[in-house]
């Protein structure tokens, strides 16, 4: 088969990080363009905006669009338009119905709509979900802190309108637990922590609660200094089972689990590998599961104004 021909729109931290080097590792793909307004790669066809990028080269197949989440739908939408399979960074739309939008745009052209939510491919997540079959669960703590500071430097559309603060990086967590819980996930409350100079929330205190009853806390912060604590635990009739480091490892029984513990490396290959399957198979995967936790949560919440933070 030829190579599909992609191209990146969006050329900031997580696509040079990530996208750029897991295409280029992939022999089903080829890096034909990007389409960003202050940058391009060298040697590869640079655009400052993804309909220059179509329009000048009609031959691509994909687009994978890096942009933060408010410049997402526009994109995706004029690249379904001229025929392309879309792959989206997470979170994949600013709201859900801009996302069921281009999953309808996608199905009507037979195209690949694909949203990836990249902690679901962490390597302690798969065996999470074959542990969870065969026991209770009876509580889920979440807690998802990070220094945005050091992991965002110079990001400011995160506290922007649109920009989900917190909620960037706490939705990482939600994806983890839509994949591993198939049930429905409830909002119950929130308390939003918002600081004077943000639109969007710095911390946020959740409780959710599944269609069983199974109380589900999440303590979301962007403002954590030093080491990130990205943990869940599980609560279960057979012991506590934590998945930590954003989902590189797992403890069962405050044991560690043989083969976990590996980096998050390989969140990305895999990711590619999917996309190229779903686009073989004429499919779609857009789940806006993760993104429905998060406006829900918006719905019950209430906000509390805190002083400024840098960003
Ligand atoms: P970033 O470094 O700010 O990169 C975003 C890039 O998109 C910038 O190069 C920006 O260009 C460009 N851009 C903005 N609007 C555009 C438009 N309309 N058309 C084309 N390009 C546009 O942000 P990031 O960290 O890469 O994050 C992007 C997305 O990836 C976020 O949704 C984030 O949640 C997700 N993600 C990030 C990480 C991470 O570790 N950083 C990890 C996983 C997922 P200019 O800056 O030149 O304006």
């Amino acid at each position: 088969m030829k190579p599909i021909r992609t191209g990146i729109v969006g050329l900031g931290k997580i696509a040079k990080d990530q996208h750029v080097p897991a295409i280029r590792a992939n022999p089903a793909f080829v890096l034909a363009a990007t389409a960003s307004p202050h940058d391009q790669l060298p040697g590869v066809a640079g655009f400052s905006n993804v309909e220059t990028m179509l329009q000048a080269l009609p031959e691509l197949d994909a687009v994978a669009i890096c942009t933060p989440p408010l410049a997402r739908h526009d994109a995706a939408r004029s690249a379904l338009a001229q025929g392309k399979h879309v792959l989206l960074e997470k979170p994949p739309c600013s709201s859900i119905v801009r996302l069921e939008h281009l999953s309808r745009l996608a199905t009507a052209s037979g195209r690949t709509l694909y949203a990836t939510w990249h902690s679901q491919y962490a390597p302690a997540v798969e065996p999470l979900e074959l542990l969870l079959r065969d026991r209770r669960v009876r509580e889920i703590r979440i807690i998802w802190k990070e220094d945005a500071t050091y992991w965002h430097p110079g990001q400011s559309w995160l506290r922007e309108p649109g920009g989900f603060g917190v909620f960037d990086a706490g939705i990482n967590a939600l994806s983890i637990l839509t994949r591993v819980l198939p049930e429905s996930i409830f909002a119950r409350a929130a308390r939003l922590c918002v600081p004077a100079n943000w639109s969007v929330p710095s911390a946020a205190q959740l409780e959710f609660e599944t269609e069983h009853g199974v109380p589900i806390s999440a303590a979301l912060d962007f403002c954590h200094p030093g080491t990130p604590i990205w943990q869940i635990t599980f609560v279960t009739d057979r012991g506590p089972i934590l998945l930590a480091d954003g989902g590189a490892t797992l403890t069962l029984d405050n044991q560690p689990l043989a083969g976990t513990g590996a980096s998050l490396v390989g969140e990305y290959a895999a990711i590619y590998r999917r996309f190229e399957r779903l686009i073989a198979r004429g499919e779609c995967d857009a789940d806006a599961r993760p993104l429905k936790c998060v406006a829900d949560a918006l719905l019950v919440a209430e906000h509390i104004a805190v002083p400024p933070v840098d960003l």
